[in-house]
């Protein structure tokens, strides 16, 4: 069989095969990317399933209409408005089968082959994978500590057919890194000197912040171009598939929309109506609260013992909220180098190469801490750093 080029060019198999590696049970994985399962709300979830059924009954098992189930979009539209003081209407709102789905959309209505994306270096690897099913051309950036280096923007915004920039603001994966309000600031100045180019905030991790003080937007209610993703994968359940696009330009809405119906029809109901009622009957935050005391308590086992037993030559990230640290190894060790001898020591992490569109043989790696206990954790680490 014959496959298509954009197939063929999608990265596929990287983390696929280091997760099957690591899967063993003696093998303590800091390689995933999952939400701890202990925080998914099974019993409200259960008794939202069955009072959304015996409320709504059969509309439950129907098809539904593709901009999503209304009372929920009212929901999130009300939300942005009260928490993030946004002009969000439930019409700017559309339900995607996780925000991951958002993201190939965005490709499909705005990429022609070889236009430009503006990609956070090291930058999330789904989201490298979505788009390039469109065939773009990427134009990386360099993520600093506050955010994408300015200049380097500054350029790739100059290059032909730039569709769009796309960012994590908040805890970003793979690095946790945090834009600054600064840094925030000078970019939506950029952006709003280039009327034709989108910016994304792909926003799964902002609610899981253990530290510091929530930070506006980037462009989101000051761009004309702003895209806005949310999902409830890290706060409520991934399994679900429940995320959200949020944009005020009508024209991209309607053809988001058409994008979405030639995909899928529309999200799964029954998902959107038992959610809808998990929200409207329990304390959402008192639920992430849980969460976000969870995570902290790992990322600071994880943070003290990377202090204990790191080298001084490795630099790490220190992240304010969200599942992942990011390492990068001073001495130009390559990463894929010390993949192997982590996995001879029963310890395993994800090695930084598929988070960049243009370079291999790098010397960072992810680390994610929601999935084991602190000792784990040090245990872990412990191993690593010997390594290292
Ligand atoms: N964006 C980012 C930055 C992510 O880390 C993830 C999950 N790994 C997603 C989008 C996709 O999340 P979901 O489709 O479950 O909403």
């Amino acid at each position: 069989m014959q496959f298509s080029e954009k197939i063929l060019n999608t990265p596929s198999s990287f983390i696929r095969n280091i997760l099957k590696v690591t899967e063993s049970e003696d093998v303590i994985s800091f390689a995933g990317g999952l939400p701890n399962p202990i925080s998914f709300p099974v019993e409200a979830l259960k008794a939202s399933a069955n009072h959304a059924i015996t409320e709504n009954g059969s509309r439950l098992f129907q098809y539904s209409g593709t901009q999503g189930y209304a009372p929920l979009r009212e929901y999130i539209a009300a939300k942005y408005q009260r928490v993030h003081g946004l002009d969000v209407h439930a019409d700017d709102v559309l339900i995607t089968t996780g925000s991951q789905q958002a993201l190939e959309l965005i490709g499909k209505v705005l990429i022609n082959k070889g236009d430009g994306i503006v990609i956070e270096e090291p930058g999330y690897l789904g989201a490298i994978q979505a788009f390039t099913l469109s065939e773009p051309t990427f134009y990386g950036v360099t993520l600093e500590n506050d955010g994408l280096n300015l200049e380097e923007l500054e350029n790739a915004l100059q290059q032909p057919n730039v569709k769009f920039v796309y960012t994590v603001p908040n805890f970003q994966n793979p690095t946790g890194l945090t834009y600054s309000k600064e840094k925030r600031q000078q970019i939506c100045e950029i952006m709003s000197k280039y009327n034709d180019v989108a910016l994304i905030e792909d926003d799964p991790y902002g609610e899981l912040r253990f530290q510091g003080e929530p930070l506006p937007y980037i462009g989101a209610g000051k761009l004309e171009n702003s895209i806005l993703l949310g999902s409830f994968s890290k706060t409520v359940t991934p399994g679900m598939r429940l995320g959200f696009i949020i944009t005020k330009n009508k024209e991209l809405m309607e053809h988001i929309e058409t994008a979405k119906q030639a995909t899928d029809l529309h999200t799964n109901i029954f998902s959107q109506y038992v959610i809808y009622d998990y929200l409207a009957n329990n304390d959402y935050m008192e639920h992430v609260q849980k969460i976000i005391a969870l995570y902290k308590n790992q990322a600071d086992a994880m943070l003290n013992a990377m202090e204990e037993f790191f080298p001084a030559h490795v630099d790490y990230t220190r992240p304010e909220g969200g599942m992942f640290i990011w390492a990068t190894m001073n001495n130009g060790a390559s990463s894929l180098d010390i993949f192997q001898k982590a996995m001879e020591q029963k310890v395993a992490f994800v090695p930084g190469d598929p988070f960049y569109t243009a370079k291999t043989g790098v010397n960072t790696m992810r680390l994610n801490y929601t999935n084991a206990t602190p000792e784990v954790i040090r245990e872990g680490i412990k191993r690593l750093g010997s390594i290292l």
